[in-house]
């Protein structure tokens, strides 16, 4: 570890401040990061951050759940700089390019040709900004124009721009807007704590029953809600769902953006659903490995079909600036490369000793519901105390851990980088913190 100097300690404060004076932090009421001010990164290999005055963090939320492969990644740099002298941007509107076209290509040949048709946008909450307008016109051309209410479930996050945030159901980020949004229907979320597949099926389709002729799509995120506290439910639910949307004659939108590339064990979460597909499937977040901003939305041909005419107006017109950015996509491709390349094999591997390395929390009686799927692993602190997850954050910086507990829930979501001691090390760093913010907190 680098030397603490009184020298980079300033270095450190300096960043802070200018940090604080200029920029309007995410997720942060400013006030209170006066108070708790906003650690300065230097720079980031692998697994690690390190701040100015050498210390280094375990990125265990892999920067916002972006980060596959680890900072600094030698062969995502090399596509990007390979990219950055051929051709770093053109628009999409008119051209083409390479690494726009294979990456929808190898997408969809990732669904056995299913979901054919790729829209790209340039963050989550544009895709499924994409998707919503993408169901509601693709109905209205079919002459269903009265297909425009969408369904989603409790505690579902979908993003948060005016559109995505109608379909978020998370308080903290919806509350002060509520009288800006659309409305929809929010519905029971089911959650494998609470073994209620059941009933958060039957309101479903009491609502489906109810309503279908005015429902254009529901939307979910399959087998974790993650913004909700890493709820997770079985493939089952998700089989049933699907057939419920089919038998009313509604969409279904896979919000994959968290859970594709891998997360859950297989490179969709969808796949461990053995339906058939959903309409709508939404990725960003690890599509460019944590690198650059991109987002896809894959739809079906019947979707596609509802919108080719001569007439412009039947088109789904919808754009961004940097819709298909050359860069982001060659990103794109060398994380797929990976996957064709083994990497499920590996992420099955380091799931397995994340599981073995956290067992023994299992028997500790100050958590509950521990539980993990695939590359996300979490348990809720049951007498957690008031400013738990800032508490805990802030004590796992000193055990060289970056976590942000959601609540009292606590979750690792690291870059696909574990081996056996880098497991151990997160299970120690969890406990020792645990222990002390426990000690402290009653
Ligand atoms: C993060 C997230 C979004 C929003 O993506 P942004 O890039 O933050 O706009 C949407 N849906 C899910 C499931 C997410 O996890």
């Amino acid at each position: 570890m680098a030397e603490l100097t009184p020298m980079s300690l300033a270095v450190q404060e300096d960043w802070q401040r200018r940090s604080l004076g200029s920029i309007w932090h995410p997720c942060t009421q400013m006030a209170r990061a006066a108070k708790l001010p906003p650690l300065p990164i230097a720079r980031g290999e692998g697994a690690w951050l390190f701040d100015h005055q050498g210390q280094r963090y375990f990125d265990a939320c892999s920067s916002w759940w972006v980060n596959l492969f680890g900072h600094s990644d030698a062969g995502l740099n090399a596509a990007i700089k390979a990219q950055l002298d051929t051709l770093p941007h053109v628009m999409l509107a008119g051209c083409t390019h390479e690494p726009a076209v294979r990456l929808a290509e190898r997408l969809s040949a990732r669904t056995g040709g299913a979901l054919g048709h790729v829209c790209f946008g340039s963050d989550g909450a544009s895709a499924v900004e994409i998707a919503l307008k993408q169901s509601f016109h693709s109905w209205r051309n079919r002459g269903r124009g009265d297909k425009r209410e969408f369904v989603c479930l409790k505690n579902g996050y979908h993003g948060e721009t005016i559109g995505a945030l109608a379909v978020t159901d998370v308080a903290i980020f919806r509350d002060a807007y509520d009288p800006l949004l659309m409305r929809a229907h929010i519905v029971e979320s089911p959650d494998s704590r609470l073994n209620n597949e059941a009933p958060a099926l039957a309101a479903m389709r009491a609502l489906l029953e109810a309503r279908h002729a005015h429902i254009a799509a529901v939307i979910v995120e399959p087998l974790i809600q993650g913004a909700a506290g890493m709820v997770m439910h079985e493939p089952g639910y998700l089989r049933c769902l699907r057939a419920l949307c089919s038998e009313f004659e509604v969409h279904l939108i896979a919000d994959e953006i968290a859970v594709g590339c891998g997360r859950t064990g297989t490179f969709f979460a969808w796949e461990q659903v053995q339906a058939s597909w959903p309409d709508f499937l939404l990725m960003s977040k690890g599509i460019t490995g944590g690198t650059l901003a991109l987002s896809l939305v894959l739809t079906t041909d019947e979707v596609y079909q509802a919108f080719w005419s001569e007439d412009v107006s039947r088109g789904f017109l919808h754009s961004h600036s940097y819709t298909g950015n050359a860069l982001a996509c060659a990103a794109a491709n060398a994380v797929l490369d990976r996957f064709d390349a083994g990497q499920l094999a590996r992420n099955r591997e380091q799931a397995a000793l994340l599981a073995e390395a956290f067992e023994p929390l299992a028997d500790d009686a100050r958590i509950a519901g521990l539980r993990q799927r695939g590359m996300v692993l979490a348990f809720d602190v049951i007498d957690a105390g008031a400013g738990f997850a800032e508490r805990f954050h802030l004590a796992a910086r000193t055990h060289e851990l970056l976590i942000r507990p959601i609540g009292h829930t606590v979750y690792l979501m690291p870059p696909y980088l574990i081996d056996a001691p880098t497991a151990q090390f997160l299970f120690e760093a969890v406990r020792a913190t645990l222990n002390e913010v426990l000690s402290h907190a009653n």
